[in-house]
């Protein structure tokens, strides 16, 4: 998970992508305690409360959803996906806990096809230089619509559920 986009990304090579932010053209960032999370792949036969389709692109690193299209990449034009599997998605909610009245949740975003990590916090939690992860809630910086205030949007979106995977390396 990118600290700065909120993106989820593939993390495990040295260019670390490009972090959709049109202010900033840089990589995603992760610092030592930046949470992985772990991907299951499709085999390829539908299974209730779980989205196939998903695939990772090897220019920005994300992840997105190819069923409908290949979105939108932080640099310019579609994602692509060469050389990626596929990677299945499982739908549930993140709850509230006495530590964490406002967890985070995943979403996918229509407009760009990524998974992003929405903030339910109000107000939005702030990116580095003051500007907000998108509106309220902060959704950050969308590839597909990047001098949009709300960035992301959950629009149509189910609610997604990672399992956390070691720390990062
Ligand atoms: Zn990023
Ligand atoms: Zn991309
Ligand atoms: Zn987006």
């Amino acid at each position: 998970m990118c600290v700065d986009c909120h993106g989820l990304f593939f993390g495990g090579r040295v260019t670390k992508g490009l972090c959709p932010d049109p202010f900033f053209m840089k990589r995603h960032r992760v610092v030592l305690d930046s949470r992985t999370f772990l991907m299951e792949f499709s085999d390829g036969k539908p299974k209730a409360n779980t989205q196939d389709g998903w695939r990772w692109c090897n220019m920005c690193e994300g992840m997105f959803f190819a069923g409908r299209n290949n979105g939108v990449c932080p640099f310019g034009g579609a994602h692509d996906p060469e050389g990626s599997g596929e990677y299945r998605m499982t739908f549930g909610f993140n709850p509230p806990t006495s530590g964490n009245p406002f967890p985070t949740q995943f979403r996918w975003c229509f407009k760009c096809e990524g998974m992003f990590e929405q903030n339910t916090a109000n107000p939005p939690i702030l990116a580095p230089g003051g500007r907000p992860f998108g509106g309220s809630p902060s959704n950050g910086p969308c590839p597909a619509d990047p001098t949009s205030v709300t960035g992301h949007s959950d629009d149509g979106s189910g609610l997604y559920l990672l399992r956390r995977g070691p720390p990062a390396p």
